[in-house]
């Protein structure tokens, strides 16, 4: 098939683009940078995603991967179009949806221009009811056509985790594929597109496949913040959660591989947004959405808990030099959308203290959100030996090696994370964690 991927320069846009193209579609990857577009030319990818690069490079050589700034073009040459652009919060929470507004416009224009049936699909996260009462009147206002007449709809919500995102996008067993459709021709349409993959599909309705994405969201995000609150409080107990959780995964009602992973809290461009986005959208329609609110709360204070225990063991943060390893919102990725590192080093700043970061990936993007007081190192080595206190914030593996704090000038090391084996650090240095017991 031909495709148009609308929002080609993002996250979810290229791996989508570049991962189809791959599976032979000709694919359209239509960005709005020059820069980007440019670039994706010469195969240099705009975002970190491990074998992006090297798919990319592949799939150009290949033709089947054309980079394009001209949106129209690409929609009148393909068969199905998928609006992948962003849909980040507004002020007060809610979904800022100018980006699918000015996407589904400029598709709506293009397709007055076609002869033949296309398919829209809404990839993007997109709260429930927005396919229908706001992208399909758009395109069926700009185009001069009917939906299920001229054209078809479908909104078919991603489910990639980035860090893994072309692995999660090639092979979506663990997630199953969801295609909402406004018929059954869309809906076939797409069907045929994901057909050969091995994944269940579901096919809904479009307001539940909308829904479906949010609900995940949600749920995994109230489990996060579950761990949290139990980690916090089995700390001042004295116990430690790694245990409990391991209790807890014995109950096949709970299980393993659940996403019971206390820590600093979540982040990233989904999690925060997308429960932000429902709160707003369930209060709208008159229900006060009490656990979604909770876990955003749970959230919102948890990485200060890395900071209090650096004050708590430190005493006084001005003038200390703390080492944080980890700035991206999670390992494999250079996103820093509302990573927790962004909380933790703006209070450790206002407390006067002197970062060293280290990330493998994300220090680029870190530059553009810290002040320039931070210093970014070369290695995590580097850092250790600068300072007085280690946190670990994001859990990159090679954080969990505990023969890398023998380089800590100072003592004392706060596990954002409990990736690191407290039993495998040298015994001079106090290891603190979240869910760990104080006095251990
Ligand atoms: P992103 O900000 O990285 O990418 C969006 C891209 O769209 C940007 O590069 C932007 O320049 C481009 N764009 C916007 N309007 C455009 C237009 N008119 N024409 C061409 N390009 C345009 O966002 P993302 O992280 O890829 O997320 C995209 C959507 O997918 C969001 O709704 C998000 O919630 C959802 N989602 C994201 C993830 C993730 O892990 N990032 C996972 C699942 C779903």
């Amino acid at each position: 098939m031909k495709l148009a991927i609308i929002g080609g320069t993002g996250y979810v846009g290229l791996t989508t683009a570049v991962c189809f193209a791959f599976k032979k579609h000709r694919v359209y990857c239509v960005g709005r940078s020059k820069e980007k577009i440019e670039k994706l030319q010469q195969g240099i990818p705009p975002i970190y995603e491990e074998k992006l690069e090297e798919m990319l490079k592949t799939v150009l050589a290949s033709k089947t991967f054309v980079p394009t700034l001209n949106l129209e073009e690409a929609v009148i040459d393909s068969d199905v179009s998928f609006l992948c652009v962003g849909t980040p919060s507004r002020e007060d929470g809610s979904i800022d949806l100018s980006q699918i507004i000015d996407a589904s416009k400029q598709v709506g224009k293009a397709l007055k221009k076609k002869k033949d049936y296309h398919v829209v699909v809404v990839k993007s996260t997109v709260v429930p009811g927005t396919t229908e009462e706001i992208v399909i009147p758009i395109l069926e206002k700009e185009s001069c056509k009917k939906a299920g007449k001229g054209f078809g709809v479908c909104m078919n919500p991603e489910f990639l985790r980035e860090g893994q995102a072309i692995k999660d996008f090639m092979f979506p067993k663990n997630t199953g594929i969801v295609i909402g459709e406004l018929d059954k021709k869309s809906g076939n349409t797409l069907y045929k597109l994901y057909e050969d993959f091995d994944a269940e599909i579901l096919r809904t309705s479009l307001r539940a496949a909308e829904m479906i994405k949010y609900a995940r969201n949600s749920y995994l995000a109230k489990d996060i913040s579950f761990a949290n609150e139990i980690a916090n409080i089995c700390q001042r107990l004295g116990i430690d959660f790694l245990e409990v959780k391991k209790g807890m995964e014995m109950d096949v009602r709970i299980g393993k591989g659940r996403f019971l992973n206390a820590g600093v809290g979540f982040g990233g461009s989904c999690f925060p947004k997308d429960v932000k986005a429902l709160i707003e959208k369930a209060k709208a329609v008159g229900i006060k959405p009490r656990i979604l609110e909770s876990s955003i709360e749970v959230n919102e204070l948890q990485p200060y808990q890395a900071v209090e225990m650096l004050k708590q063991h430190l005493k006084e943060l001005k003038g200390k030099k703390i080492a944080v390893l980890g700035l991206s919102f999670k390992p494999g990725t250079d996103d820093m959308r509302e990573a927790p590192s962004i909380k933790i080093v703006n209070a450790l700043i206002k407390e006067g203290a002197e970062i060293y970061a280290y990330d493998p990936v994300a220090m680029e993007n870190a530059k553009r959100i810290f002040s320039s007081s931070i210093k970014y190192v070369e290695s995590a080595k580097e850092a250790l030996a600068n300072a007085d206190a280690c946190v670990i914030v994001t859990d990159w593996p090679e954080f969990g090696d505990g023969k890398l704090y023998r380089h800590l000038r100072g003592e004392i090391l706060i596990d954002g994370r409990r990736i690191v084996d407290p039993r495998t650090i040298p015994s001079r240095l106090l290891y603190c964690g979240i869910g760990y017991p104080s006095n251990k």
